[in-house]
Formats: C-alpha cells, sequence, structure tokens
C-alpha cells in the first residue's frame, strides 16, 4: 500500500435483497485519509452501501476494493460503527471486552491471551472516545451513543486504516457531536480514512472533505460544494 494506492474503489456495485436493487451501478473512489459522508433520504441505500463496502453483502453485480485488494479479504483493515440501536446485546459483555474484540476478533476466549500491550493499547482507544470509566459496565446497559463510542474505540484498538459509521450523530446532543467530531478529525489526521452515514444536511457541509449524494443510484460525488447544489437536493430529497 502506497500514499496513493485508493482507499476504498467501488465498482458498478448493484446490491438487491428482492426484486428491486437498494443500489444500482455505483461507482466512486475514495482516496486515503478523508473524511467522506454519505447522504440520501430514507430508504436510499446508506447502509447498505456501508454494508457492501464491509464485504457484509454480497452485490450481484460490481465489486468493491479496499486499497487495491478484494472487500473479503480486508477484515483487519476496515472497521464498523454500526447504527446505533442495531444490535441487541442478548450475552454478557463489558465495554474493555467489546474494545478488546478489536486485538482478538470475536472470539469468547481473548481475555486468556490479552498481552499488556493489548491491554495498553484497549485502554488508550477507551480514553480516547471518554469510555475509559465505563470499561467494566456491560454494553447492553449503554446508551446507543456510548455504545457507538465503544465502537470507535474497537476500531481504533484494531488499528483499522478504514473505519465505517452509520450515522453516529443521530440524535445526539451538541456536546457530543463535538466529541465525535473530534475523534474522527484526529482519527483522520493519523491517516485513517472515515465514511459516515449522515442524516443532517445542514452540517455536512462543515463535516466533510467530500460528499456522496445517493439515492439507490449514486446523483453525486465531490466536494460539499459540489454537491449539496439546490436543484440536486430538491431531485434527490423531493422525489420524482
Ligand atoms: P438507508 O440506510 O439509506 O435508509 P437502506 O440501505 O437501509 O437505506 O435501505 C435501502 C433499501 O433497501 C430500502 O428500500 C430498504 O427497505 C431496503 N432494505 C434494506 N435492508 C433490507 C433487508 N435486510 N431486507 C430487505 N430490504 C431491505
Ligand atoms: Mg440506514
Amino acid at each position: 500500500i502506497t500514499p496513493t494506492t485508493p482507499a476504498i474503489e467501488v465498482e458498478h456495485l448493484t446490491v438487491s435483497y428482492g426484486a428491486v436493487p437498494a443500489l444500482l451501478d455505483v461507482s466512486f473512489t475514495i482516496p486515503q485519509g478523508q473524511l467522506v459522508g454519505i447522504i440520501g433520504p430514507n430508504g436510499s441505500g446508506k447502509s447498505t452501501l456501508v454494508k457492501a463496502i464491509l464485504g457484509f453483502l454480497r452485490p450481484d453485480i460490481g465489486n468493491v476494493r479496499i486499497f487495491g485488494i478484494p472487500a473479503e479479504r480486508t477484515r483487519r483493515l476496515v472497521a464498523y460503527v454500526p447504527q446505533r440501536g442495531s444490535i441487541d446485546w442478548d450475552f454478557p459483555v463489558t465495554v474493555e471486552e467489546v474494545a478488546m474484540m478489536g486485538r482478538y476478533g470475536n472470539i469468547p476466549w481473548w481475555q486468556w491471551g490479552a498481552s499488556k500491550q493489548d491491554r495498553e493499547i484497549v485502554e488508550e482507544a477507551l480514553s480516547i472516545v471518554r469510555m475509559s470509566d465505563f470499561r467494566k459496565r456491560q454494553i447492553g446497559e449503554l446508551s446507543g451513543g456510548q455504545q457507538q463510542r465503544v465502537f470507535m474505540a474497537r476500531a481504533l484498538a484494531q488499528g483499522a486504516r478504514v473505519v465505517l459509521l452509520d450515522e453516529p450523530f443521530a440524535g445526539v446532543d451538541a456536546a457530543t457531536e463535538r466529541a465525535i467530531l473530534n475523534v474522527l478529525e484526529s482519527a483522520k489526521q493519523s491517516g485513517r480514512t472515515l465514511v459516515v452515514v449522515h442524516h443532517d444536511l445542514a452540517t455536512a457541509a462543515e463535516f466533510f472533505d467530500s460528499l456522496i449524494l445517493l439515492k439507490q443510484r449514486l446523483f453525486a460525488f465531490g466536494t460539499p460544494a459540489q454537491v449539496l447544489l439546490p436543484e440536486l437536493l430538491s431531485e434527490v430529497y423531493d422525489g420524482h
């Protein structure tokens, strides 16, 4: 991987759940070190795009490459911060254990093998997202926003070069929004590529280097100034 290798390449991606494609012929390339927003109305395929980039969904057509490598073979390089409330924690697991999964994967015996260095990495990641005080708490007892910060810590502990976040700002107060932005900015400063599903058009221009405007198809991809055009937005958001 050289600095000019694209972080994410999406080519002619078509993904269907049933008869109607959720994504149709979507193509774009994201360079390393960018903070990218995915915008579009409800049901426009934003979460589907994130899952396809992660290799969780098999496309009907097209492909995804991370640093030039097929997505299904780059698991450790890529981390996911799911949409809040999307996971039912029906088994007991602590904040610290979830963050430790970034080091050991999703294996129940992780704790027997955790080295001092792994513990330090996890402790630092929890401190960056300001969840150190919660390390022994059950994650299922925390708020959605706190759970997302734990997933962010897991992503940092994993050393992921690409982090995909699904609506991390939805329903958070201004102080939490600031805190999440700071974490994203510092991850970007360390060379990571961040792709964030975002709901709020009003803040899209100030948060992101570039934007993906989606409604089944890719309507626009570029700087906020190139994408946030009134005519384009009304075409996508007001429907036709
Ligand atoms: P967004 O995140 O932009 O709101 P999604 O990617 O969740 O959109 O959904 C895109 C489309 O795919 C919607 O029409 C949605 O109903 C459909 N869809 C999403 N997930 C599933 C699923 N698991 N099974 C069937 N249809 C789905
Ligand atoms: Mg969604």
